[in-house]
């Protein structure tokens, strides 16, 4: 526990707010609005979050950048446009910038700057925030903007010290332009959404590319591309609408794509003609109106494979690429019209691990159990502590000194995704138990962060009690989720870091509230219309004011 030493009894600011990606600069753009003082800190030297950090050549989101943006400004909305229907990681990141920019929110940021520690003080009320660089500010309200893949998973590999050459992590790839892969042997390891997008990359410059496999994705066809500016002009032509109607939707974006017809309902003939529209369409995984049932989801991993296995030519190779333990949807599915082929590559190598696994990683590169092969430059694209795992790198104590590692050592609970009991006046936006990563997370950024601030501005109604949900609504919350989680194919059966299955020694929980986006928000703001009836409202022993700023 991090000794957390303050006298002062009266806060320096009302919000503090940790990490400035898509939640973070809207909160402190929210504040402000509000009338609040707000206190940014931000690891990074920039805003961007995981856009900051992921910056590893092909990153690009494979959300549409016309539904991953923000909505909250109109002259925002109608000032930027994207030069891809999925922009690529620089761009979002200048996207980010410019956004805070416009809100003069950098300004209120501390930037090279980690915040190490958050401790509740009982007798004023008040959370002490400790900084890397030896500050320690109090506050009303903490926000943890801090993005639910901001935790890279450590390499749980023998040996990687001993490597030799060079080791880079697509989690937090050097910016400066350092990495050169001409003409190296380079190794990847890991074949999720970073993998299958940096492995063609490397593959333009380095002398041979060796991928470690432990499992094969899903991969299907990108949506990258020119936008369809008839959508981005009815889109921009009312923002606030186009605001409310993502709100009303299952995944918080403009209708996607989807089949019309039920699997159910269609003979083989009608099945493979839907899905090939589906494939060609972009939009594989909702094939049918039911593709959520088991034997629709089945048809269309199967018919996934297929096209997977034609894009391969040596059949080894295209029979390994291929994932045949977990069904579509189990794990989060990739997007690329390059990757397999990548693999038709002279000097491409898939090692497909569960065949020869890795012993250790030695001086000269990796050693499997068949051979040593040799390395100029190890990719660890091996993931990250999802979810909680940003939370529970901060040492955060709430009421009688209880750790939030206490808290959630059966795995996280919390109530509507956003607060834990015990810990009064702290938020965890895209934490576990939101509609998170299943949903699109700039939608969810800003709902989440205005349930926040209308939530501050109730309790500042009605005297500025504190507030933490009620252990039951958590209980509730919790099987709420799984209940969700047992209707969606292969979420409570994959191992997958949704539930924490890549963390050797992490709970498993499913942790990604799939009840969709319109019910999640008509649930947080049930609360807040019927005086939070989920939670407990305390006093403080000591009443702290207000800090009162101009705008
Ligand atoms: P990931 O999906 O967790 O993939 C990590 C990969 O590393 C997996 O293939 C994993 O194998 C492998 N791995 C981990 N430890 C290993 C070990 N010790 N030995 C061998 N292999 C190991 O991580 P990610 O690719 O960084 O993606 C994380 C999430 O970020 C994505 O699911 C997505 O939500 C988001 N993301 C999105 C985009 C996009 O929008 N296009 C791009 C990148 C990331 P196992 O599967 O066997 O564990």
């Amino acid at each position: 526990m991090t000794e957390i030493q303050s006298t002062k009894t009266q806060p320096d600011c009302d919000v503090v707010v940790v990490g400035s990606g898509f939640a973070g600069i809207y909160a402190l753009w929210q504040a402000r609005q509000r009338g609040l003082s707000v206190k940014g800190f931000e690891r990074g030297s920039d805003v961007g979050g995981t856009w900051y950090w992921n910056a590893y050549p092909g990153a690009r989101c494979d959300v549409e950048s016309y539904n991953y943006a923000y909505f909250f400004d109109n002259d925002i909305v109608r000032d930027w446009d994207w030069s891809d229907a999925c922009a690529g990681q620089n761009e979002i990141q200048r996207y980010l910038r410019f956004v805070a920019e416009r809100c003069d929110v950098l300004k209120d940021i501390s930037f090279n700057t980690k915040v190490l520690a958050a401790r509740y003080d009982e007798d004023s009320g008040l959370w002490s925030v400790q900084t890397s660089v030896g500050d320690t500010v109090l506050c009303r309200y903490t926000i943890l903007a801090i993005g639910a893949l901001s935790d890279p998973k450590a390499p749980d590999i023998e040996g990687v010290d001993d490597f030799a050459g060079e080791a880079y992590f697509t989690s937090s790839w050097p910016k400066d332009g350092s990495v050169d892969l001409r003409g190296k042997r380079v190794g990847v390891i890991g074949t999720g959404s970073s993998g299958i997008q940096v492995i063609p990359e490397i593959a333009k410059l380095a002398a041979e590319v060796t991928v470690f496999q432990r499992t094969a994705n899903y991969v299907a066809p990108t949506s990258a591309g020119p936008m369809d500016q008839q959508l981005v002009s009815a889109l921009r032509a009312d923002p606030q609408a186009t605001r409310r109607a993502f709100r009303e939707t299952y995944g918080g974006h403009t209708p996607m794509g989807m089949g019309d017809e039920r699997f159910l309902e269609l003979d083989a003939a009608g099945r493979e003609r839907a899905l090939r529209r589906a494939w060609d369409g972009k939009y594989i995984g909702l094939a049918f109106r039911d593709a959520y049932l088991p034997e629709a989801n089945a048809a269309i991993s199967d018919f996934i494979r297929q096209r997977m296995q034609e894009q391969v030519e040596d059949p080894w190779t295209a029979e390994h690429l291929v994932p045949w333990d977990h069904p579509y949807g189990g794990k989060r599915p990739c997007q690329s019209d390059v990757y397999l082929q990548t693999f038709n590559q002279l000097h491409v190598r898939l090692i497909a691990l569960p065949e020869t696994p890795i012993e250790r990683i030695v001086a000269e590169g990796i050693k499997t159990s068949a051979e040593t092969i040799p390395l100029d430059v190890i990719i660890y694209a091996t993931g990250f502590d999802a979810i909680s795992g940003p939370v529970l790198a901060i040492d955060i104590s709430g009421l009688s000194g209880k750790s939030m590692k206490d808290a959630w050592a059966d795995g996280p609970v919390n109530y509507l995704g956003t607060m834990v009991h015990g810990f009064p006046n702290l938020f965890l936006p895209s934490s576990a138990m939101s509609p998170s990563v299943l949903s699109n997370m700039a939608t969810l950024a800003e709902q989440q962060i205005d349930f926040i601030f209308d939530t501050i501005e109730w309790l500042d109604q009605h005297g500025r009690p504190l507030l933490h949900p009620l252990p039951a609504s958590q209980d509730h919350w919790r099987k709420e989720t799984l209940r969700y989680a047992e209707r969606r194919p292969g979420a409570l059966t994959t191992k997958s870091w949704y539930s924490g299955a890549n963390i050797v020694g992490k709970p498993r929980l499913f942790m990604v509230y799939c009840g969709g986006f319109k019910r999640y928000n008509e649930t947080c703001y049930g609360e807040i219309e019927n005086d939070f009836p989920g939670y407990e409202l305390l006093e403080s022993r000591r009443k702290s004011d207000r800090v009162r700023v101009s705008k």
